[in-house]
């Protein structure tokens, strides 16, 4: 099943009308969660917003009133904003050595997964995990073992969406082929689809920057997971130059993928109608904000 953006019959909001329906759909990740990220939505003008459900850094399983959800839902519906994404908590590692870190990691993934369903989101971003000092042929193993198990308990249709990695340690997800290999272990189950963190897939040697560099790059996702198993992109520069295996995100245009790289992405149609969602520091160390969406939205018109 594709992913697509708008479901079919959904109307569109002002700011997706305005777009014509074709263009990227800029968003953002928005602290506050349940509670305020509408609000900061609204604030910093994104169009689709990626929440955490609950801590990120807590294993304990979050606890929003109905009420709060409720609220959540309508105010999303109101403001004709989405899609909606929730982010898995940092701490899940499905690849864990550790028999408890494992256990915990499937089951806050599960209990993620039914967040997902209740506040009205398409799908669950998670990253895949670390295989620690064992053999990365291992740690997918258990990647894959631990999403079947996932899978086999969840009733819904709500994607879950691996996120590539940055390449550093012995993270799962460096290359597009191995996020297939986990797809294909799993038979290419309709409920599974990846998020393309820009910052992350630089950092793993894949260059954006150039325009035979981003062909490329499009052409091995498409070869390898399938474009329509692209849900997301994780709109991020990077602060470390292209390979450098490490993970931390720059201000669109501040650091080394440059505004040129973010234009060509943002008017690709590959990712036409794909949500870019900012994680960026922003410019006042707050997180993503209103510069960052615009500079975006600036970027996604063709010049
Ligand atoms: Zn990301
Ligand atoms: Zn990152």
């Amino acid at each position: 099943m594709p992913c697509r953006s708008h479901p079919p019959g959904k109307e569109l909001a002002p700011a997706e009308a305005h777009a014509g329906g074709d263009m990227p759909i800029i968003g953002a990740h928005v602290t506050g969660g349940i509670k305020g990220g509408v609000a900061r939505a609204l604030e910093i003008q994104a169009q689709a917003l990626q929440i955490f459900v609950g801590s990120p850094q807590s294993w304990r399983p979050p606890n929003p009133s109905p009420a709060e959800v409720e609220r959540f839902r309508a105010s999303v519906a109101e403001h004709g904003l989405g899609p909606v994404f929730v982010h898995a908590l940092y701490l899940v590692n499905l690849a864990a050595q550790k028999a408890d870190v494992y256990e915990k990691s499937v089951e806050a993934l599960a209990n993620q997964l039914s967040w997902v369903d209740a506040v009205g989101a398409q799908g669950l971003i998670f990253h895949p995990g670390s295989a620690g000092t064992g053999s990365l042929e291992e740690a997918r193993e258990r990647v894959v073992l631990a999403l079947e198990q996932v899978l086999d308990s969840y009733p819904g249709e709500s994607k879950l969406l691996l996120e590539t990695c940055a390449g550093q340690g012995a993270t799962i997800g460096r290359r597009f082929a191995d996020l297939a290999g986990i797809l294909a272990a799993l038979s290419f189950d309709a409920r599974l689809g990846i998020c393309v963190d820009t910052c992350h897939v630089f950092n793993a040697g894949y260059d954006l920057t150039t325009p035979e560099g981003l062909e490329a790059m499009v052409q091995e996702l498409d070869d390898t997971v399938g474009l329509d198993r692209l849900c997301a992109i994780h709109a991020n520069d990077s602060k470390t130059p292209l390979g450098a295996q490490v993970d931390r995100h720059e201000n669109i245009g501040q650091g080394k993928i440059g505004e040129a790289a973010f234009a060509r992405m943002l008017q690709h149609p590959a990712f036409a109608d794909q949500p870019f969602i900012l994680e960026v520091p922003g410019y006042d160390g707050a997180g993503p904000d209103l510069r960052n969406v615009q500079t975006l939205r600036r970027l996604a018109e063709p010049s």
